[in-house]
């Protein structure tokens, strides 16, 4: 599918509002603040694209004459997400709703190379159709705008095109992001956030930044690099080749108390840094044990994710489905 044909902001305004919920195209000129007949026109396009569909009739506010309501349509458009962890590769696909219609996971050898990722990523993403692309998350550090990839905790990975390298394999766009500020996504698409930091404690320590409401990636993607902040000198020696980074003592905590203890000390440093209003737990660590994770930050207001495991692969995937709202 072309993004070309639901390129303008009103378009994606009013994709936006009817994805908040079913709406009439009299309420949509309301909220939108676009004439009837404007609305008329980014409707007619958005049906004829397959993106909206009517749904009924409401009764209009006291009018009395019936309003046809709208609705996204589900299979109007999809997007797959993946996510490239140290040990495997999770993919899922998401509806026009942002609905997960499918979820797979497979291993990964260790000291995997890129052309591992792409064999294991071609069996399980089918372009064409209405396939809106790919996005696929990733460790730290990149660049967001080129797609190349320096990870963090996997060998051999120095500057990968990969975005180049995944579009070239499976014949689809394709978006690339920290694994981190997907899952930040995948957690502001369910529910308003503003100021707010997902800390991601899985085989890595990340965090993804939401200030003002949007994803905070930096002058060179660099943002949110949390997990390599020093919190213990000559501490134990990191993945990223030096000491004492919160994710190295994290990961060497001798039990899951300690571990908390440690997260929780570096999140109230950030806390106070940057004067955020929420804090979202996430990654196998925190979903391992969550208790133990909210007890230690009882000070912030802290939750643990809804989403499970997939939530890195959802946030992928809504780095492409994002652009349509
Ligand atoms: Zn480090």
């Amino acid at each position: 599918m072309d993004l070309a044909a639901v390129r303008s902001h009103n378009d994606r305004t009013v994709l936006g509002l009817v994805r908040s919920g079913a709406l009439s195209r009299a309420d949509i000129a309301d909220r939108a603040g676009l004439t009837p007949q404007a609305v008329s026109k980014i409707v007619a396009r958005l049906l004829a694209a397959g993106l909206l569909e009517e749904t009924g009739t409401v009764r209009g506010g006291g009018r009395g004459k019936p309003r046809t309501s709208l609705r996204l349509r589900a299979d109007g458009a999809c997007a797959y997400g993946a996510y490239v962890d140290r040990d495997e590769l999770r993919v899922v696909r998401l509806d026009l709703t942002g609905a997960q219609v499918s979820s797979s996971v497979v291993p990964l050898a260790p000291m995997f190379a890129p052309a591992d990722v792409l064999d294991a990523l071609a069996p399980l993403v089918e372009p064409g159709g209405n396939v809106l692309g790919l996005g696929i998350a990733i460790a730290g550090p990149l660049d967001f705008r080129d797609g190349v990839v320096s990870p963090n905790g996997l060998p051999g990975w120095s500057a990968v095109p990969l975005r180049v390298l995944a579009e070239e394999r499976l014949g689809l766009p394709v978006a690339v992001d920290k694994d981190t500020n997907a899952a930040v996504l995948a957690e502001a698409w369910a529910r308003p956030l503003r100021d707010a930091a997902l800390v991601f404690a899985g085989t890595g320590l990340g965090m993804g930044l939401l200030l003002g409401g949007e994803v905070h990636r930096g002058a060179r993607s660099g943002a949110g690099e949390f997990g390599h902040t020093t919190i213990q000198l000559d501490g134990p020696l990191c993945v990223c080749g030096r000491r004492g980074c919160v994710e190295a003592v994290h990961n060497a905590a001798v039990s899951g108390t300690e571990a908390a203890r440690v997260l929780a000390a570096a999140v109230v440093n950030l806390v106070q840094l940057l004067d955020l209003d929420q804090i979202v737990l996430s990654g196998r660590r925190v979903l391992e044990s969550p208790e133990l994770y909210l007890r230690a930050l009882a000070g912030v207001d802290v939750s643990v994710s809804a989403h499970g495991p997939d939530l890195v692969p959802v946030g992928a995937a809504l780095l492409v489905l994002g652009e349509l709202f």
